[in-house]
């Protein structure tokens, strides 16, 4: 087969940036061969930029159905689209909740005809499932919440726990975990709501689940919020991801207030950078953004009322970008945590510029960044806790080898983004210490 397009460009390939040129079969949306010389036309090329994959989310909350006004699953895979990701991975706890399959099919028919770009459903456990093997087996994976969050307003018990995790792996799907133990006081602060959701309590909890799962299960600790649960997430064999806003935010934003609070919360300056330098490390395997807008009205409220996630779909990557470049550390280690490593976590032939995969990948200049301003995001919640902060822009980005946005500007159609199909994680690893 002849590629019916070829790009030449500096392009992020085998965990380098290198001159190439790649041949696609946009029929097909796969990258067909990549060499030094290809021939074949039509020819792109990107000048002055660099061609990076498109980022697979791992862990977006788009609010569809449930809260129009914070989001939609077009508003949430336009924001993607436009920040470089090509691929989101919907959290359960819409409302109502995905903890069933004829909730599950609904949600699937409901939110299809609106992606932007490619995407799949997690589903949850609660004391209302029945079918546990055929929800988790329907789905890209298992969320479970070791303390209450939004839509999931009590957490299992520790034989919950167990029970879950034996259905996931019976199913052979990845959990993806929320690792708190329940708040011990309702806060006021962010320092306060820091003390009341501890990061010890975060790592007891990794350990306790990594006693009560099955020896063959497949677990992504979400959102890790210190090296030491990230290393905690290691040692049971299982990945780790940290947040945009724990890595760049520090429980010191008092000026952002309740705009701030998250869960698991923002933690001293120390510890943020600490778990910086574990990512820059390679030991925080994997990049997720943990998007959940909520709006203006309610993050204004007093911080005990308001509800806790900030929007981050459409600025983690270019704001991890800027962040890399601007202190020293290698752009592939962000484009390896958030496209290569989740592709790989999720069996999706996605993350890497590699013949077979599938032709998303976007453009940008390293050298011309722009301020983020809330109100040019795509977002239903219109306000970022990034506000001003420098971000390189995506001036072009491919999904299936078709082009989505161009200039900065979508211009692709909801609807033609693809759902993932559910895939079999990788083999827990034997964890340190075992053999
Ligand atoms: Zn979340």
């Amino acid at each position: 087969v002849r590629p019916d397009l070829v790009l030449e460009a500096k392009a992020w390939v085998r965990g380098a940036f290198q001159d190439v040129e790649i041949g696609l079969d946009h029929e097909a949306g796969k990258i067909l061969a990549i060499k030094r010389n290809l021939p074949g036309t039509p020819r792109t090329r990107f000048p002055g930029k660099l061609l990076v994959p498109s980022g697979v989310d791992l862990h977006v909350h788009l609010r569809d159905p449930g809260s129009p006004a914070k989001e939609d699953f077009r508003s949430g895979t336009l924001g993607a689209a436009l920040g470089g990701v090509g691929t989101v991975l919907d959290m359960p706890n819409t409302d109502p909740v995905v903890d069933r399959l004829s909730r599950f099919e609904e949600k699937r028919d409901r939110v299809a005809s609106k992606a932007c770009v490619d995407w799949g459903l997690w589903s949850t456990f609660t004391p209302q499932t029945t079918r546990h093997l055929d929800l988790a087996m329907q789905s890209v994976g298992v969320k479970l919440y070791l303390a209450p969050t939004t839509g999931i307003p009590e957490a299992g018990t520790a034989q919950d726990l167990s029970q879950r995790l034996l259905f996931a792996a019976k199913a052979d799907r990845l959990v993806a975990l929320h690792a708190e133990t329940p708040p011990t006081r309702p806060p006021a602060t962010l320092v306060e709501h820091d003390a009341s959701r501890p990061a010890q309590g975060e790592v007891a909890a990794i350990e306790a689940a990594a006693r009560a799962a099955p020896a063959d299960a497949a677990v992504h600790v979400c959102h890790a919020t210190t090296a030491q649960a990230a290393r905690a997430a290691s040692k049971a064999g299982w990945s780790a991801g940290a947040t945009p806003h724990h890595l760049l935010l520090a429980n010191d934003a008092t000026s952002l207030g309740a705009f701030a609070k998250v869960n698991p919360p923002l933690r001293p300056v120390a510890e943020r950078d600490g778990l910086w330098h574990a990512f820059a490390g390679g030991e925080v395997p994997i990049l997720e953004s943990d998007h959940a807008p909520h709006t203006r009205e309610e993050k204004g409220r007093p911080f005990t009322e308001a509800p806790a996630g900030v929007p981050g779909v459409e600025t983690m990557l270019p704001l991890l970008l800027h962040e890399a470049r601007t202190r020293g550390l290698d752009a592939g280690r962000v484009l390896e945590a958030a496209c290569a490593a989740p592709g790989r976590l999720l069996g999706l032939p996605k993350g890497q510029i590699e013949p077979g995969y599938d032709a998303d990948f976007f453009a940008y200049d390293p050298r011309a960044p722009r301020k983020l301003r809330g109100s040019d995001l795509q977002s239903r919640c219109g306000w970022t806790p990034f506000e001003g902060r420098e971000a390189i822009v995506v001036a072009a980005h491919y999904l299936h080898g078709d082009l989505v946005v161009e200039g900065g500007r979508f211009v692709g159609r909801a609807g033609r983004g693809r759902m993932v199909r559910a895939q079999s994680p990788p083999k827990r690893r034997v964890p340190e210490g075992a053999a």
